[in-house]
Protein backbone atom coordinates (compact mmCIF):
# COMPACT_ATOMS: atom_id res chain seq x y z
CA UNK A 1 0.00 0.00 0.00
CA UNK A 2 1.52 3.72 -1.26
CA UNK A 3 2.15 5.78 1.63
CA UNK A 4 -0.18 8.11 2.87
CA UNK A 5 0.21 11.74 2.17
CA UNK A 6 0.19 13.97 5.20
CA UNK A 7 -4.06 15.31 5.48
CA UNK A 8 -2.94 18.96 5.61
CA UNK A 9 -0.64 18.43 2.37
CA UNK A 10 -3.66 16.98 0.97
CA UNK A 11 -5.68 19.91 1.21
CA UNK A 12 -2.59 22.29 0.99
CA UNK A 13 -3.42 23.94 3.97
CA UNK A 14 -0.96 25.05 7.01
CA UNK A 15 -1.19 23.29 10.34
CA UNK A 16 -2.94 25.88 12.18
CA UNK A 17 -5.35 26.13 9.13
CA UNK A 18 -8.92 27.48 10.72
CA UNK A 19 -12.38 24.96 10.16
CA UNK A 20 -13.07 27.64 7.24
CA UNK A 21 -10.20 27.28 5.40
CA UNK A 22 -10.45 24.04 5.63
CA UNK A 23 -13.76 23.83 4.38
CA UNK A 24 -12.73 26.13 1.33
CA UNK A 25 -9.73 24.30 0.39
CA UNK A 26 -11.79 21.10 0.48
CA UNK A 27 -15.05 22.60 -1.59
CA UNK A 28 -12.03 23.75 -4.49
CA UNK A 29 -10.00 20.57 -4.20
CA UNK A 30 -13.07 18.36 -4.68
CA UNK A 31 -14.24 20.38 -7.44
CA UNK A 32 -10.98 20.04 -9.31
CA UNK A 33 -10.43 16.77 -9.33
CA UNK A 34 -14.33 15.16 -8.97
CA UNK A 35 -14.63 12.46 -10.75
CA UNK A 36 -17.05 13.49 -13.34
CA UNK A 37 -15.11 15.75 -14.49
CA UNK A 38 -12.42 13.10 -15.36
CA UNK A 39 -13.97 10.12 -16.08
CA UNK A 40 -11.96 6.95 -16.64
CA UNK A 41 -9.03 8.71 -14.67
CA UNK A 42 -8.23 6.31 -12.23
CA UNK A 43 -5.89 8.86 -10.29
CA UNK A 44 -8.47 12.06 -10.17
CA UNK A 45 -10.72 9.13 -8.95
CA UNK A 46 -7.97 8.30 -5.94
CA UNK A 47 -6.90 11.89 -5.12
CA UNK A 48 -11.04 12.88 -4.94
CA UNK A 49 -10.73 9.92 -2.14
CA UNK A 50 -7.94 11.05 -0.34
CA UNK A 51 -9.42 14.56 -0.46
CA UNK A 52 -12.73 13.32 1.31
CA UNK A 53 -10.40 11.24 4.02
CA UNK A 54 -8.37 14.54 4.63
CA UNK A 55 -11.34 16.63 4.95
CA UNK A 56 -13.24 13.73 7.23
CA UNK A 57 -10.83 13.95 10.09
CA UNK A 58 -9.43 17.72 9.32
CA UNK A 59 -12.87 19.20 9.03
CA UNK A 60 -13.88 17.21 12.56
CA UNK A 61 -12.49 19.10 15.81
CA UNK A 62 -11.67 15.68 17.78
CA UNK A 63 -10.44 13.76 14.80
CA UNK A 64 -8.32 16.33 13.92
CA UNK A 65 -7.03 16.45 17.23
CA UNK A 66 -6.15 13.50 17.41
CA UNK A 67 -4.17 13.53 14.17
CA UNK A 68 -2.32 16.24 15.01
CA UNK A 69 -1.14 14.38 18.08
CA UNK A 70 -0.86 10.66 16.56
CA UNK A 71 -1.02 10.88 12.70
CA UNK A 72 -2.72 8.46 10.93
CA UNK A 73 -2.61 5.73 13.69
CA UNK A 74 -4.48 8.75 16.13
CA UNK A 75 -8.06 8.80 15.24
CA UNK A 76 -9.78 5.87 14.54
CA UNK A 77 -10.30 6.86 11.18
CA UNK A 78 -10.91 3.53 9.09
CA UNK A 79 -8.86 4.89 6.01
CA UNK A 80 -11.05 5.39 3.29
CA UNK A 81 -14.11 3.40 4.78
CA UNK A 82 -17.21 5.23 5.75
CA UNK A 83 -17.29 8.34 3.31
CA UNK A 84 -19.41 6.82 -0.04
CA UNK A 85 -20.15 8.56 -2.72
CA UNK A 86 -19.99 12.20 -1.62
CA UNK A 87 -20.47 14.80 -4.85
CA UNK A 88 -19.98 18.46 -4.67
CA UNK A 89 -22.54 18.76 -7.60
CA UNK A 90 -25.35 17.76 -4.69
CA UNK A 91 -25.69 14.33 -4.17
CA UNK A 92 -23.80 12.76 -1.43
CA UNK A 93 -24.64 8.44 -0.44
CA UNK A 94 -26.77 7.21 1.63
CA UNK A 95 -24.73 7.99 4.91
CA UNK A 96 -22.90 11.14 5.37
CA UNK A 97 -21.31 10.30 7.96
CA UNK A 98 -20.29 13.15 9.93
CA UNK A 99 -23.52 14.44 11.78
CA UNK A 100 -21.39 13.84 15.65
CA UNK A 101 -19.17 16.91 14.57
CA UNK A 102 -22.29 18.80 13.48
CA UNK A 103 -23.85 18.29 16.95
CA UNK A 104 -20.77 18.60 18.54
CA UNK A 105 -21.25 22.07 16.92
CA UNK A 106 -24.79 22.70 17.61
CA UNK A 107 -23.93 22.43 21.87
CA UNK A 108 -21.03 23.36 21.75
CA UNK A 109 -19.49 20.70 23.41
CA UNK A 110 -16.36 17.88 23.02
CA UNK A 111 -14.57 20.36 20.58
CA UNK A 112 -11.57 21.60 23.67
CA UNK A 113 -9.69 24.71 22.82
CA UNK A 114 -10.61 25.09 19.66
CA UNK A 115 -10.19 28.54 17.95
CA UNK A 116 -13.03 30.79 18.62
CA UNK A 117 -12.07 34.18 17.41
CA UNK A 118 -11.05 33.62 14.27
CA UNK A 119 -14.03 33.26 11.23
CA UNK A 120 -16.28 30.24 12.29
CA UNK A 121 -18.07 28.20 9.48
CA UNK A 122 -22.22 28.21 9.98
CA UNK A 123 -23.79 25.19 11.38
CA UNK A 124 -24.55 22.83 8.96
CA UNK A 125 -28.33 21.52 9.00
CA UNK A 126 -29.96 18.59 8.06
CA UNK A 127 -33.63 18.80 6.80
CA UNK A 128 -35.63 15.58 6.17
CA UNK A 129 -37.98 15.40 3.31
CA UNK A 130 -40.84 12.94 1.99
CA UNK A 131 -41.76 12.31 -1.34
CA UNK A 132 -43.62 10.24 -4.17
CA UNK A 133 -42.37 7.70 -5.24
CA UNK A 134 -42.60 9.52 -9.09
CA UNK A 135 -41.38 12.19 -8.10
CA UNK A 136 -37.97 10.03 -7.27
CA UNK A 137 -38.66 8.30 -10.46
CA UNK A 138 -38.82 11.81 -12.77
CA UNK A 139 -37.35 14.91 -10.58
CA UNK A 140 -39.17 17.24 -8.96
CA UNK A 141 -39.11 21.07 -7.31
CA UNK A 142 -39.94 21.64 -4.49
CA UNK A 143 -40.50 24.13 -2.03
CA UNK A 144 -40.40 23.89 1.63
CA UNK A 145 -40.35 25.76 4.63
CA UNK A 146 -37.06 25.25 7.40
CA UNK A 147 -35.84 27.04 10.75
CA UNK A 148 -32.33 28.16 11.29
CA UNK A 149 -30.24 30.35 13.73
CA UNK A 150 -29.75 33.58 12.01
CA UNK A 151 -28.39 36.82 14.04
CA UNK A 152 -30.25 38.39 15.66
CA UNK A 153 -31.97 41.60 14.63
CA UNK A 154 -32.03 43.52 17.67
CA UNK A 155 -28.18 43.49 18.78
CA UNK A 156 -26.93 42.21 15.53
CA UNK A 157 -25.79 38.87 16.68
CA UNK A 158 -23.95 40.54 20.02
CA UNK A 159 -26.64 39.47 22.38
CA UNK A 160 -25.96 42.71 23.92
CA UNK A 161 -28.71 44.75 25.33
CA UNK A 162 -29.60 47.12 22.11
CA UNK A 163 -27.19 50.34 23.69
CA UNK A 164 -24.76 48.63 25.38
CA UNK A 165 -21.60 46.62 24.51
CA UNK A 166 -20.33 43.25 25.20
CA UNK A 167 -17.33 43.21 27.92
CA UNK A 168 -14.12 41.70 27.95
CA UNK A 169 -14.44 38.29 29.98
CA UNK A 170 -13.08 38.69 33.58
CA UNK A 171 -12.29 34.73 33.49
CA UNK A 172 -9.68 34.31 30.72
CA UNK A 173 -9.06 38.47 30.26
CA UNK A 174 -10.44 37.72 26.21
CA UNK A 175 -8.50 34.89 25.22
CA UNK A 176 -11.39 32.58 24.96
CA UNK A 177 -8.94 30.06 27.23
CA UNK A 178 -7.94 29.08 30.32
CA UNK A 179 -5.26 27.02 31.43
CA UNK A 180 -5.53 24.33 34.34
CA UNK A 181 -3.20 22.35 36.09
CA UNK A 182 0.59 22.60 36.38
CA UNK A 183 4.11 21.15 35.65
CA UNK A 184 4.10 19.21 32.66
CA UNK A 185 0.45 18.66 32.47
CA UNK A 186 -1.06 21.98 31.77
CA UNK A 187 -4.31 21.84 29.97
CA UNK A 188 -5.79 24.99 27.86
CA UNK A 189 -9.27 24.36 27.74
CA UNK A 190 -11.87 27.05 26.15
CA UNK A 191 -12.79 29.19 29.25
CA UNK A 192 -16.21 28.36 30.63
CA UNK A 193 -17.56 31.77 31.39
CA UNK A 194 -17.36 32.54 27.88
CA UNK A 195 -17.30 29.60 26.94
CA UNK A 196 -14.20 31.31 24.40
CA UNK A 197 -15.57 34.12 22.95
CA UNK A 198 -13.69 36.45 24.73
CA UNK A 199 -16.67 38.45 25.69
CA UNK A 200 -19.60 38.41 28.15
CA UNK A 201 -22.59 39.88 27.87
CA UNK A 202 -23.64 42.04 31.31
CA UNK A 203 -27.15 43.15 30.12
CA UNK A 204 -28.83 40.88 27.50
CA UNK A 205 -31.05 41.72 24.94
CA UNK A 206 -34.49 40.91 25.88
CA UNK A 207 -35.14 39.94 21.97
CA UNK A 208 -32.65 37.32 22.15
CA UNK A 209 -31.76 36.61 25.65
CA UNK A 210 -28.79 37.09 25.14
CA UNK A 211 -27.71 34.27 22.69
CA UNK A 212 -27.40 36.68 19.74
CA UNK A 213 -29.18 34.30 17.54
CA UNK A 214 -32.85 33.84 16.44
CA UNK A 215 -34.91 31.01 15.43
CA UNK A 216 -36.01 31.93 11.44
CA UNK A 217 -38.49 30.62 9.40
CA UNK A 218 -37.09 30.07 5.80
CA UNK A 219 -38.39 28.58 2.80
CA UNK A 220 -35.57 26.83 -0.51
CA UNK A 221 -36.86 25.20 -3.36
CA UNK A 222 -34.91 22.29 -3.80
CA UNK A 223 -34.33 20.53 -7.25
CA UNK A 224 -34.92 17.18 -6.88
CA UNK A 225 -32.82 15.15 -9.65
CA UNK A 226 -34.79 12.46 -11.17
CA UNK A 227 -33.61 9.04 -10.46
CA UNK A 228 -32.97 9.70 -6.52
CA UNK A 229 -33.27 7.34 -4.00
CA UNK A 230 -34.64 6.44 -0.46
CA UNK A 231 -31.77 7.26 1.53
CA UNK A 232 -30.37 9.58 -0.19
CA UNK A 233 -29.30 13.18 0.55
CA UNK A 234 -28.85 16.34 -1.26
CA UNK A 235 -26.57 19.37 -0.60
CA UNK A 236 -27.96 22.76 -0.84
CA UNK A 237 -24.63 24.87 -0.25
CA UNK A 238 -24.66 27.54 1.76
CA UNK A 239 -27.86 27.87 2.83
CA UNK A 240 -27.07 26.35 6.22
CA UNK A 241 -26.64 28.81 9.41
CA UNK A 242 -24.68 31.71 9.06
CA UNK A 243 -21.26 31.97 9.76
CA UNK A 244 -20.07 33.98 12.56
CA UNK A 245 -17.03 36.70 12.08
CA UNK A 246 -16.99 36.36 8.29
CA UNK A 247 -17.07 32.56 8.31
CA UNK A 248 -18.62 30.52 5.52
CA UNK A 249 -22.76 29.81 6.01
CA UNK A 250 -22.67 25.84 6.54
CA UNK A 251 -24.58 23.62 4.18
CA UNK A 252 -27.98 22.25 4.40
CA UNK A 253 -28.50 18.32 4.15
CA UNK A 254 -31.66 17.69 3.15
CA UNK A 255 -32.18 13.79 3.17
CA UNK A 256 -34.60 12.30 1.01
CA UNK A 257 -37.40 9.95 2.13
CA UNK A 258 -39.26 7.79 -0.71
CA UNK A 259 -42.92 6.85 0.07
CA UNK A 260 -43.38 3.53 -1.33
CA UNK A 261 -45.56 2.73 -4.43
CA UNK A 262 -49.02 0.50 -4.13
CA UNK A 263 -47.57 -1.29 -6.94
CA UNK A 264 -44.17 -0.83 -7.73
CA UNK A 265 -41.23 -1.70 -6.10
CA UNK A 266 -37.48 -0.18 -6.87
CA UNK A 267 -34.32 -2.12 -6.83
CA UNK A 268 -31.90 1.00 -8.49
CA UNK A 269 -33.03 2.19 -11.66
CA UNK A 270 -34.84 -1.61 -12.10
CA UNK A 271 -38.87 -1.65 -11.61
CA UNK A 272 -40.78 -4.81 -10.20
CA UNK A 273 -44.10 -5.31 -11.05
CA UNK A 274 -46.27 -8.14 -10.05
CA UNK A 275 -48.79 -8.84 -12.45
CA UNK A 276 -52.09 -11.17 -11.89
CA UNK A 277 -53.09 -12.85 -15.22
CA UNK A 278 -56.15 -15.43 -15.49
CA UNK A 279 -55.29 -19.37 -16.14
CA UNK A 280 -56.91 -18.74 -19.23
CA UNK A 281 -54.80 -15.49 -20.56
CA UNK A 282 -51.88 -17.77 -19.67
CA UNK A 283 -52.29 -21.06 -21.13
CA UNK A 284 -54.29 -18.87 -24.53
CA UNK A 285 -51.80 -16.41 -24.76
CA UNK A 286 -53.43 -12.96 -24.11
CA UNK A 287 -52.83 -9.10 -24.73
CA UNK A 288 -52.31 -7.17 -21.78
CA UNK A 289 -52.25 -3.62 -20.91
CA UNK A 290 -49.19 -3.37 -18.32
CA UNK A 291 -48.77 -0.43 -15.98
CA UNK A 292 -45.83 1.57 -15.90
CA UNK A 293 -44.95 4.59 -14.33
CA UNK A 294 -46.38 7.05 -16.96
CA UNK A 295 -48.90 4.91 -19.24
CA UNK A 296 -49.79 1.34 -19.68
CA UNK A 297 -48.30 -0.04 -22.54
CA UNK A 298 -49.33 -2.83 -24.63
CA UNK A 299 -47.81 -6.62 -24.07
CA UNK A 300 -48.38 -9.81 -25.48
CA UNK A 301 -48.03 -12.57 -23.25
CA UNK A 302 -47.45 -15.74 -25.02
CA UNK A 303 -49.37 -18.80 -24.85
CA UNK A 304 -48.17 -21.23 -21.79
CA UNK A 305 -47.05 -18.93 -19.76
CA UNK A 306 -46.20 -20.09 -16.54
CA UNK A 307 -46.88 -18.92 -12.98
CA UNK A 308 -43.56 -16.47 -12.21
CA UNK A 309 -42.61 -16.51 -15.72
CA UNK A 310 -40.82 -13.06 -15.58
CA UNK A 311 -40.73 -10.76 -18.94
CA UNK A 312 -38.92 -7.23 -19.34
CA UNK A 313 -39.60 -4.30 -20.93
CA UNK A 314 -36.67 -2.37 -21.34
CA UNK A 315 -36.28 1.40 -20.44
CA UNK A 316 -39.08 1.48 -18.14
CA UNK A 317 -37.18 1.70 -15.36
CA UNK A 318 -35.91 4.41 -13.47
CA UNK A 319 -33.88 6.75 -14.70
CA UNK A 320 -30.11 7.04 -13.99
CA UNK A 321 -29.28 9.22 -11.28
CA UNK A 322 -26.49 11.45 -13.01
CA UNK A 323 -26.91 9.59 -16.00
CA UNK A 324 -28.52 9.23 -19.27
CA UNK A 325 -29.59 5.55 -18.99
CA UNK A 326 -32.72 3.97 -17.90
CA UNK A 327 -33.28 1.08 -16.51
CA UNK A 328 -36.44 -2.09 -17.15
CA UNK A 329 -39.59 -2.84 -15.79
CA UNK A 330 -39.69 -6.59 -15.01
CA UNK A 331 -42.90 -8.32 -14.74
CA UNK A 332 -43.70 -11.42 -12.68
CA UNK A 333 -46.50 -13.03 -13.59
CA UNK A 334 -48.92 -14.27 -10.96
CA UNK A 335 -51.19 -17.25 -12.75
CA UNK A 336 -54.35 -16.93 -10.94
CA UNK A 337 -56.14 -19.68 -10.06
CA UNK A 338 -60.52 -18.99 -10.15
CA UNK A 339 -62.34 -19.60 -7.61
CA UNK A 340 -66.38 -19.45 -7.16
CA UNK A 341 -66.90 -20.45 -10.42
CA UNK A 342 -70.59 -21.03 -11.77
CA UNK A 343 -71.83 -24.51 -12.56
CA UNK A 344 -72.15 -23.49 -16.21
CA UNK A 345 -67.71 -22.86 -16.11
CA UNK A 346 -66.91 -26.14 -13.66
CA UNK A 347 -68.89 -27.80 -16.60
CA UNK A 348 -66.53 -26.59 -19.13
CA UNK A 349 -63.33 -26.77 -16.79
CA UNK A 350 -64.40 -30.84 -16.63
CA UNK A 351 -64.65 -31.00 -20.31
CA UNK A 352 -61.23 -29.42 -20.84
CA UNK A 353 -60.00 -31.77 -18.18
CA UNK A 354 -61.47 -34.89 -19.81
CA UNK A 355 -59.82 -33.65 -23.34
CA UNK A 356 -56.39 -33.89 -22.33
CA UNK A 357 -54.52 -36.22 -23.23
CA UNK A 358 -51.66 -36.12 -20.93
CA UNK A 359 -49.04 -33.89 -23.33
CA UNK A 360 -49.99 -30.67 -22.67
CA UNK A 361 -48.92 -31.06 -19.19
CA UNK A 362 -44.97 -31.55 -18.74
CA UNK A 363 -44.71 -30.93 -15.81
CA UNK A 364 -47.23 -33.16 -14.71
CA UNK A 365 -46.16 -35.94 -17.20
CA UNK A 366 -43.03 -35.98 -16.17
CA UNK A 367 -43.66 -35.71 -12.43
CA UNK A 368 -45.92 -39.17 -13.42
CA UNK A 369 -43.40 -40.82 -14.99
CA UNK A 370 -40.92 -40.85 -12.04
CA UNK A 371 -43.72 -42.23 -9.84
CA UNK A 372 -44.14 -44.95 -12.43
CA UNK A 373 -42.76 -48.30 -10.52
CA UNK A 374 -41.98 -46.67 -6.85
CA UNK A 375 -44.82 -48.80 -5.05
CA UNK A 376 -44.37 -52.20 -6.92
ZN1 LIG B 1 -30.38 39.99 20.35
ZN1 LIG C 1 -13.62 33.88 29.05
Amino acid sequence: MAKKRDYYEVLGVPRDASEADIKRAYRQKAKECHPDLHPNDKSAEERFKEINEANEVLSDADKRARYDQFGFDGPAMGGSGGFGGFDFSGFGGAGMGSFDSIFDQLFGGAMGGQRRQGPQPGNDLRFDMNISFEEAAFGAEKSFDFFRNESCDSCDGSGAKPGTQPQTCPTCKGSGQVRAGGGFMVTVRTCPTCRGEGKIVKEKCPACSGSGHMRKKRTATVKIPAGIDNGQTIIMNGQGEPGTRGGPNGDLYIRVGVKPHKLFKREGTTLRLDMPISITQAALGADVDIPTLKSPVKYHIPEGTQNDDLFRLKGYGIQQLQGSGKGDLVVRVRVEVPRKLSEKQKELLRQLEDSTTGKEYEGRKSFMEKLKGMFN
